[in-house]
């Protein structure tokens, strides 16, 4: 053997190794996994598929602060293209001395904005405790990074009826956040939706680090749909729209996007918020790309059904 062979039969062995132990963790996945046949699940809330053959915008504001805000902003996106509604009533902040949300004040005044725009809505439960009652008025129920491996969170979930948006804890590795999903669809609830918002590295200059390729990744692994928060992932407007456009081409199935009538006077994430004429230009940029992944899903779509 000359040293090329050597070094191709020693990769060769690298990834089969590697294969083994994706094929071992495939194999306790047993509800997320991919089938065989490629074809993937997707998640329907009201008349908006998630994972479908559409690709879907979610925007609003971090927080729920008022009546005015929260309408004002949901008029804007719904008219930009965004497609689902988001907001938080229980924040979950890292001081205990900054605004940690309307609660079910804030959900209350979501709710009414999503339905005087005909979107449906997204707002995270913090607590087991909370599960009903966000599920009372959300569509959807986002578990926050600081909350992917709460056991008894993800308990309360699996038995409900809503489905759930599962965002990637921050020091999380792909394999936790399958797992942390399985834990949802093992136990009762098939509606689940993985996000990647970015994980803690290094880097100081951006609020976390974007794990791109999570996206295909999660596809090749599992037949949940992906979508990626450019916002969290970022920290910083100026960077959301660049990063919106490469999760658009990498082929996520939606995006989180974070705006604001006025993100100067934001009571949390101003600095990460787009303001409504940024949304818009950024939405109007996307279009483009957005035909690519049309043809592209169309395409993956022909290849599954003629698999099966
Ligand atoms: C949010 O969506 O506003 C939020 C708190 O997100 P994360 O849990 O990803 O930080
Ligand atoms: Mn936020």
């Amino acid at each position: 053997m000359d040293l090329e062979e050597f070094e191709f039969a020693a990769l060769d062995a690298l990834e089969t190794a590697a294969d083994a132990e994706t094929q071992a963790l495939l194999e306790s996945l047993k509800y997320v996994r991919k089938r065989r046949d490629g074809e993937r699940t997707s998640v329907c809330v009201n008349s908006v598929e998630i994972g479908g053959d559409l690709f879907v915008m979610m925007a609003g504001p971090c927080a729920v602060e008022s009546e005015r805000q929260v309408m004002e902003t949901a008029e804007a996106v719904a008219r930009a293209g965004a497609r689902i509604l988001r907001g938080g009533g229980f924040k979950p902040r890292t001081s205990p001395y900054v605004f940690q949300g309307l609660g079910l004040e804030g959900l209350k005044l979501l709710r009414k904005a999503g339905d005087v725009f005909g979107l449906p809505i997204v707002s995270e439960a913090m607590t087991d405790g909370q599960v009903e009652m966000v599920a009372e008025y959300a569509d959807i129920i986002q578990v926050g990074t600081r909350s992917m491996q709460n056991a008894a969170l993800l308990a309360a979930l699996s038995r409900c009826r809503r489905p759930v948006l599962l965002k990637r804890g921050m020091v999380a590795s792909v394999e936790e956040l399958l797992q942390a999903a399985e834990a949802l669809l093992a136990n009762g609830n098939p509606n689940v939706i993985l996000c990647e918002r970015g994980i803690r590295t290094c880097g100081r200059l951006t609020r976390n680090t974007c794990d791109l390729v999570a996206v295909p990744l999660l596809h090749q692994l599992t037949r949940l749909p992906v979508i990626v928060d450019p916002s969290h992932a970022t920290g910083r407007r100026s960077l959301v729209p660049a990063l919106a456009r490469a999760a658009v081409a990498i082929g996520a199935d939606g995006l989180l996007v974070e705006v604001h009538p006025s993100p100067q006077n934001a009571l949390s994430d101003g600095v990460q918020s787009l303001a409504i004429p940024q949304f818009e230009r950024m939405m109007r940029r996307l279009a483009p790309y957005l035909e690519l992944w049309a043809q592209e899903r169309e395409r993956e779509t022909a290849l599954s059904a003629a698999r099966r």
